[in-house]
């Protein structure tokens, strides 16, 4: 026998009976951007490395460590160094944003993609090579009332989920203004406590301090006496993080104040948030996260604006809703047609009329007995079958209930309204 071929390390098969869950959860998720007055967007599923170097930022462990590089044809050195799979969606949307002037359309906007990520970083579980976001953007509204309402929108996703006790964990990182004078705090701090830093963290201390507070190996004494990014905000800072706080509580929207939270990526300022089953954030689960970053467009060649956005992950969403025992949603009822002659263009045309109808329909065209047929039908998880008699397609034909065993003659056209009436779909 030739040898097995396997699925990469850190990739899965979407298999048959998780579909249900999956499409449930994508189509809340497209409703929900449409309800919030998003309009899609897709960009590549590869960017010039140099994009997300200099989104993302060099020492974003995104860029450092996990990028997933791709050659062309001829893989060369050099073309490995150009291209990279996306490990997030932010960096190429702002890029089309730019590339394509929309920065002349009536703002702000408001975006949505849902698709898949890749990060090259090693596999656990809820940590896979290839993963699938939805994301969510905002580009041109310096909130803060917009900050608020992505967070409500984050929380309506679960909820229609039918994920219980997701709360929000929320902090402000501050500006270019005030920021300058916490990273200087924070580099004081560990300095001070070097020798108690992970490699990584020591490495990254004069870069890029805020990253120590994320290393996830930090000493959680350490932590806690490490200087608060809401200690060092600037009026305007201020202001704005109050704004959204004072939003959230009167929406009554749940959320735990997280001084840790500066997120893993550079672009990120003022408000970020991330999402979380409560109990699990030990565990560096989070089910989503995201944040304002007003400095990015400009960053990559735009004009200055204030933009904010989340991902949140379908994966670890569709694991913790089967996990609570979400609602599955279930596929329509499965429609069999069957038949003993020799008629397959007549089964072929009355699937036809039924899926015209929109009925979920297989047609056996096996020369099968009736009997296996209908055995097999009810095996393939057919809930009816409708049987094609003397009269063809033209009918009537049979319409039989597998679960019960009952059946009836009807005509074609009817079929749909029968199957309707008894209660499915
Ligand atoms: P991040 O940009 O890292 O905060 O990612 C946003 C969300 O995407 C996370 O909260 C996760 O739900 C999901 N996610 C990120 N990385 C992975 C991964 N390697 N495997 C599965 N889901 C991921």
């Amino acid at each position: 026998m030739a040898q097995q071929i396997r699925a990469p390390r850190g990739t899965r098969d979407l298999l048959p009976e998780e579909g249900a869950a999956w499409n449930r959860v994508e189509s809340i998720a497209r409703s929900l951007a449409e309800r919030f007055g998003c309009a899609r967007i897709d960009t590549p599923l590869f960017e010039r490395v140099e994009l997300f170097a200099r989104g993302l930022g060099e020492t974003s462990d995104a860029v450092e460590k996990e990028m997933f590089r791709v050659g062309g044809a001829s893989g060369s050195e050099e073309e490995r160094a150009e291209w990279a799979l996306r490990p997030e969606p932010t960096a190429g949307i702002v890029r089309a944003y730019i590339e394509n002037g929309m920065h002349v359309r009536p703002g702000p906007l408001r975006l949505w993609l849902l698709g898949p990520m890749f990060r090259y970083a090693r596999p656990q579980a809820g940590r896979y090579r290839q993963f699938t976001q939805w994301d969510v953007e905002v580009i041109g509204d310096p909130g803060p009332m917009v900050d608020a309402e992505l967070i409500d929108l984050a929380h309506r996703f679960y909820a229609e989920v039918g994920l219980r006790d997701v709360v929000a964990h929320l902090n402000s990182i501050g500006d270019g203004v005030c920021r300058p004078r916490f990273r200087e705090a924070l580099v004081t701090y560990f300095a001070a406590h070097e020798a108690r830093l992970t490699a990584d963290s020591r490495r990254r201390l004069r870069a890029n301090p805020l990253r120590v507070l994320d290393d996830t190996l930090l000493e959680p004494e350490l932590a806690a006496g490490a200087p608060r990014s809401v200690d060092y905000l600037c009026d305007a800072c201020r202001a704005h993080f109050d704004g959204v706080r004072n939003l959230l509580d009167a929406l009554g929207l749940r959320y735990v104040l997280d001084h840790r939270l500066v997120r893993g990526l550079d672009y990120y300022s003022r408000t970020t948030v991330e999402f979380y089953v409560a109990g699990r954030e030990g565990q560096q689960q989070a089910l989503g996260g995201g944040g304002r970053y007003d400095g990015l467009v400009e960053l990559l060649g735009g004009r200055s604006t204030p933009a904010i956005g989340f991902g949140l992950g379908i994966d670890r969403t569709v694991l913790a809703a089967l996990e609570q025992g979400a609602p599955v949603h279930a596929s329509m009822p499965l429609v069999a047609v069957v038949g003993d002659l020799d008629d397959l263009a007549g089964r072929l045309r009355v699937a036809g009329t039924l899926r015209d109808a929109g009925l979920a329909v297989r047609p056996d065209g096996s020369p099968r007995r009736l009997g296996r047929q209908l055995e097999s039908a009810a095996k393939a998880g057919a809930r009816w079958a409708v049987i094609i008699g003397e009269g063809g397609s033209e009918g009537p034909v049979v319409l039989r209930d597998l679960e019960s065993g009952e059946q009836h003659e009807v005509a074609v056209d009817a079929v749909a309204a029968a199957v309707t009436e008894a209660g499915l779909p």
